[in-house]
Order: C-alpha cells, then structure tokens, then sequence
C-alpha cells in the first residue's frame, strides 16, 4: 500500500481500533446475526410504573429476543412480576421472560407460579435459586421447597416446554468453592433443560472471555449471553459487584474517581465504558447481549444503536 494510500484511508477511517470495530459491529448487525435482550424490575409505584413503560416503549423497536422481569428477594414481588409480564404480554409484541427463584416457597406453590404462567402464554422463564432472605447470612433451603436452580430448572421442565434461561458466574459465584464447580454446576442446569445463560455483570472483560473459553472447552455449547450492566451510580454497583463476587478493576473505579457529584459527567463515562466493552466483546464475536436496564432506556438504547441495531419506527412492535 502507497503512502498516498495509507493517508486515504486513515481519513475514510479515522481514529482508533474502536472506531473500525464499531464499523464491523454495524456491518454485521446489518447482517441480522445479533440479538439483544433487556431486563427490568417490577415496579413499586405508580410513578416507578410510568418511568418502566416509557422504558419498554422507547427499547421495543430494537425488537429484541426477549423482555425480562426479576422476582424479589424471597418472592417478595410474586404479584407485581407477575402483573409486569402479563401486561408485557398483553399490550406489546415482546416475548416476556419471568424471572423465579427457590426462595421462600415449598415445591407446590412454585409449581402453581409456573403453571399459572403457562396458563397466561409465557414461555421463557429466568430460574434461579435466589439469595439467602434478609437477615439470614448464608442460604438454606426452604423446607419442602427446590433447593438448587437445577432442580427448579427440571420442576419447571415437568409443567411444560418451556425456554428456560439460568444464571453464570465468569467470576464464580460467591458460594463455589472453585471456578470447576460452577462449571460443573452450569452443566447440572443444562442437563436439566436450561438452554441459554445469562451472565452475571462483570467489568472485567477479558475474564468473560477466559471464561468463555473454559465453558466451550467443557463442551458447553448453549449460548451464554454476557450480562451488560452501564454502571452510572459507582458506588452502588461497587456494593452489588462485592455481593454477587464480580471484580471491579482499579482502571474501572479510577473512571469515576472524584465524580461523586457530578451525575451527568458520570452517565458519560458509563455510556463510554459499556460501549468499549461491547464493542469489544462484539469484535471477540460475541452476537448475544442481554443489558441490565434498571428500567432505564437512554444508555440501553444507546449501547444498542451503537452495536449496530436502529430502532426501526416502522416496525414498532409495541400495540
Ligand atoms: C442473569 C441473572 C438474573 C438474576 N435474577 C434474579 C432475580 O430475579 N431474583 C433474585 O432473587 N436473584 C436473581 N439473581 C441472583 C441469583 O439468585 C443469585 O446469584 C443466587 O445466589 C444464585 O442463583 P443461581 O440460580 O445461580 O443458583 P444455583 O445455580 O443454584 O447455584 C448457587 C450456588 O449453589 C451451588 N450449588 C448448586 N447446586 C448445588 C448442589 N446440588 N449442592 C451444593 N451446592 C450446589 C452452586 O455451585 C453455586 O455456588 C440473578 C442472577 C443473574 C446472573
């Protein structure tokens, strides 16, 4: 190549790798291969109700695989994420998941839950095992109740054929004693039934990677869709990385070092910072993300469009 070549082609392509695989992310969801999925809480208040639905009407165009709606700590918001996805269902053309956990309920009633969705049309459930309740430090079983996320994976096979996504751990959960048991343990929900996993969020993007890698070696081949949470409240997601075991590197803190009151500068950084890492697990041919929305759209919206996907008004599928 010329020099007067080389020239030519760093203004057509100006900047960084970022740029050129941000251009490789666009041509290949042009190419359709991507999917993005979005997760939402139910909401407490009329006022948490409106903001929510502002949300899913402004991510619906992206028309992504599917919505999610979290279950409370200890069933704790059994009606409201019921309620949440059965309005999903009936007003918009999105595919809800239900997200279930193990806790604080025997067998029968979580077998009524699960019917009472088939019942209702959905057919993707999040099972999960769920965390130890307020005021219990490490987690018990309930009596009488699933005990691990596979054994509701399976409970939840038995009532119908339903998708069933479950959760993974690139950092290791906090109670596996080595990263081979969450393996072994995400082999146990895939035999099960489950056939897709969601990651939990991590800020350190080659360890996603890494685990991807051990996870294929294993045989795994399901898709294992990363968890994308835009971080704008540092300290808050600080709190919940040391809960759920994901690291949050020095590079990563340092970004939002002496911001505490600066909350636009902050939403910035965290637009750039979930970008990059999309990008770059995009460029690693990663085709499947799933974003912790906090039912919020604006970053959501922006990673999106960013990978490549536009928010197509012709083919709004909210009703
Ligand atoms: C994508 C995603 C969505 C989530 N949504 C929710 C939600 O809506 N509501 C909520 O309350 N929580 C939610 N969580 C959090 C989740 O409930 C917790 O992380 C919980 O601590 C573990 O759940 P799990 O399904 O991964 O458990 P499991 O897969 O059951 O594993 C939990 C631990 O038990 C160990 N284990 C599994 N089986 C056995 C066995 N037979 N004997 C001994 N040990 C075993 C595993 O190695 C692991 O350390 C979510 C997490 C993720 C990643």
């Amino acid at each position: 190549m010329s020099l007067q070549q080389t020239e030519k082609s760093e203004r057509e392509e100006p900047g960084s790798a970022w740029i050129l695989s941000a251009k490789d992310a666009l041509d290949s969801a042009r190419a359709g291969d991507m999917t993005v999925s979005f997760e939402f809480f139910p909401p407490k208040t009329p006022q948490m109700e409106e903001t929510l639905w502002r949300s899913i009407t402004r991510l619906a165009p992206f028309q992504p695989e599917f919505v999610s709606v979290t279950y409370g700590a200890g069933g704790s918001t059994r009606q409201r994420t019921h309620d949440t996805v059965k309005r999903i269902l009936d007003e918009t053309a999105l595919t809800p998941a239900a997200h279930l956990t193990c806790v604080g309920a025997d067998r029968g009633e979580v077998d009524e839950v699960i019917r009472e969705y088939w019942q209702a049309g959905v057919r993707h459930i999040v099972a999960l095992r769920g965390d130890p309740p307020e005021g219990q430090s490490s987690y018990t079983p309930y009596p009488g109740g699933y005990a691990y996320a596979s054994d509701l994976v399976a409970g939840i096979r038995a009532v119908g054929d339903f998708e069933i996504s479950v959760a993974a751990y690139p950092e290791g959960h906090v109670d596996a004693p080595d990263a081979q048991a969450e393996i072994d343990n995400l082999k146990r929900k895939i035999d099960a039934g489950a056939t897709r996993a969601i990651t939990q969020f991590f800020f350190d993007t080659d360890c996603f990677l890494r685990y991807l890698d051990r996870i294929r070696d294993a045989g795994i081949t399901i898709p294992v869709v990363p968890g994308i949470m835009p971080v704008t409240n540092f300290a808050g997601a600080s709190r919940m990385a040391k809960m759920n075991g994901a690291s949050v590197p020095e590079w990563f803190a340092n970004l939002f070092d002496g911001l505490e009151q600066e909350t636009e500068t902050r939403k910035l950084i965290a637009a750039i910072a979930a970008a990059e890492q999309c990008v770059r697990l995009r460029a690693h041919g990663v085709h499947d993300f799933h974003f912790y929305t906090l039912n919020r759209a604006d970053l959501t919206y922006a990673l999106c469009h960013i990978l490549g996907l536009r928010a197509n008004a012709e083919k709004e599928p909210v009703k």
